[in-house]
C-alpha cells in the first residue's frame, strides 16, 4: 500500500531541535524558562498591535482562562458559534454555564451577524444578556468580525475570538486573535504549526493576561508559602514544547504560503467539474487555508457523486479526508442547548469534505488525490454496481 497521505500531519523546519537542546543543555525541563518568553516575544511580534501573548499548554486551556477572565459562572449564557470543534464549546460547560449556539452565514461560514442579533435580544427578553461571544476562524477563514465586534459593543458583550484554525490569517491587514476582546490560539499536532500540544491567549488588558499567567500557575499568591485566595489551573507551556514552537515561528510564513498554494492546486485541477465548490477569500481578507475544504452538491456534480463517494474513494487510497465539523447543535452532548438559525451550518456538514492540505504535502500527494476524485466524479453509477 502506498503511503498514507495525511489531513494535516506536524511538518518540522529543523530548527526546533536546537531550542529543545538549549532547554535539556539549561536544564530547564520545567513549565518557565526561556523558551517560554522566547516564544511569547515572537508570537507578540508576529500578531503586532498593542497585544500580550501568555503560552498556555493547549488551546481549550486558552479558552477555559477567557472564561474565567470574563467572570462567567454556573447558570450564565455564553454565545458560541456552532459550526465549530467541540474544544470552542465546551469550556463554557466546565463553568456550569449554557451554550447559546448560533449558525453560519455562507461568506464564511462563521458566526452569522444577524442570527447573533437575534439571539442576544431574545436572551435578553428572556431575562438573561449572555456573559460572551465565542467566534471561530473556522479553517482559517476569519469572521465578519466588523459586525460581530459593532454588535457586541451595543449590547456590552466581551467577543473571545477562538483562531486556534488561524494563525497568520488577517483581517484589513489585523491578525486573527487580536480583532475580539481575548484571542485564542492551538498548537495542536494538526494544527498549522505545532509544539506537540500548546495555545496561547492574547489580548491588549494587561491585567487580564498577567490573571491569566496567575491562574495558569496554580493561582499562587505572592508570599514565601504557598497562599491561595483563588483557584488555580495548571495550564502552563512546557519549556521544551515552547522550544518546538520557536523553531515552527521561523517557518510559519512559509507554511501558509504552501497551505495556500494546496488549496490553489485544487480548486484548478478541479475546476472543469459542475457541483464542486471551494470557499473564495473576501475582498480585504487573508486566510492561512490551514484545511483545503470542498462542498460537493450530489445534484449538480458529474454522475451525482456524492461526498462520502468522494471520502471513500480516497481512503481506499489510503488518503485521509474528513467531513467538516458537525455543527454543535447537532451533537448529541448538545441535544438540549438552544440554537439560533437557520440550516446553513447543517448543509455545510451535510455536502462539505477537508482534503489533505499540510505543508509537508508533495506535488504526488496532491496529484493522487486529485487522480482518486477526478476518477470517482468520471464513473458513471449504472457501472459501479456492477
Ligand atoms: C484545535 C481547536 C481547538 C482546541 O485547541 P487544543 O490546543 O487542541 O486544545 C479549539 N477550537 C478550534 C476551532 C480548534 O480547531
Amino acid at each position: 500500500m502506498r503511503d498514507k497521505v495525511w489531513l494535516s500531519s506536524p511538518h518540522l523546519g529543523g530548527d526546533e531541535i536546537k531550542f529543545v537542546n538549549e532547554a535539556f543543555a539549561g536544564n530547564w525541563i520545567a513549565p518557565l524558562g526561556p523558551n517560554v518568553d522566547g516564544f511569547e516575544n515572537d508570537l507578540v511580534n508576529y500578531l503586532g498591535g498593542n497585544c500580550k501573548v501568555v503560552a498556555l499548554n493547549s488551546g481549550t486551556a486558552a479558552i477555559h482562562l477567557s472564561l474565567i477572565l470574563l467572570d462567567v459562572r454556573p447558570g450564565d449564557e455564553v454565545i458560541c458559534q456552532s459550526m465549530t470543534f467541540s474544544a470552542s464549546a465546551n469550556p463554557i460547560v466546565y463553568l456550569g454555564a449554557k451554550p447559546i449556539f448560533i449558525d453560519s452565514e455562507e461568506d464564511t461560514w462563521n458566526l452569522n451577524p444577524d442570527y447573533l442579533e437575534e439571539a442576544i435580544k431574545h436572551r435578553i427578553k428572556s431575562g438573561k444578556k449572555p456573559k460572551a461571544i465565542i467566534v471561530v476562524h473556522l479553517y482559517g477563514m476569519p469572521a465578519k468580525m466588523s459586525e460581530i465586534t459593532a454588535i457586541a459593543k451595543r449590547y456590552g458583550i466581551p467577543v473571545i475570538e477562538d483562531a486556534a484554525e488561524a494563525l497568520g490569517s488577517s483581517l484589513y491587514g489585523q491578525k486573527c486573535g487580536t480583532l475580539g476582546d481575548i484571542g485564542i490560539l492551538s498548537f495542536n499536532g494538526n494544527k498549522i504549526i505545532t509544539t506537540s500540544g500548546g495555545g496561547a491567549l492574547i489580548s491588549e488588558n494587561v491585567d487580564w493576561v498577567e490573571k491569566a499567567r496567575f491562574l495558569a500557575t496554580q493561582a499562587r499568591d505572592a508570599a514565601p508559602h504557598y497562599e491561595h485566595s483563588h483557584i488555580g489551573y495548571n495550564y502552563r507551556m512546557s519549556n521544551i514544547c515552547a522550544g518546538i514552537g520557536r523553531g515552527q515561528m521561523m517557518v510559519l510564513n512559509s507554511r501558509i504560503k504552501k497551505r495556500r498554494n494546496n488549496f490553489d492546486f485544487y480548486k484548478k485541477s478541479l475546476s472543469e467539474f459542475d457541483g464542486l465548490f471551494f470557499l473564495p477569500e473576501p475582498r480585504a481578507y487573508f486566510t492561512n487555508r490551514w484545511l483545503t475544504t470542498m462542498l460537493i452538491d450530489p445534484s449538480k456534480s458529474k454522475n451525482g457523486i456524492s461526498r462520502d463517494e468522494i471520502r471513500l474513494a480516497l481512503a481506499k487510497e489510503n488518503v485521509e479526508s474528513r467531513p467538516l465539523w458537525k455543527p454543535m447543535h447537532l451533537q448529541p452532548v448538545f441535544a438540549d442547548s438552544l440554537y439560533y438559525g437557520g440550516d446553513v451550518a447543517e448543509n455545510l456538514f451535510a455536502l462539505g469534505l477537508c482534503l489533505p492540505s499540510g505543508s509537508n504535502l508533495t506535488r504526488e500527494n496532491l496529484q493522487v488525490v486529485i487522480e482518486s476524485i477526478v476518477g470517482t466524479l468520471n464513473t458513471a453509477k449504472s457501472t459501479k454496481h456492477f
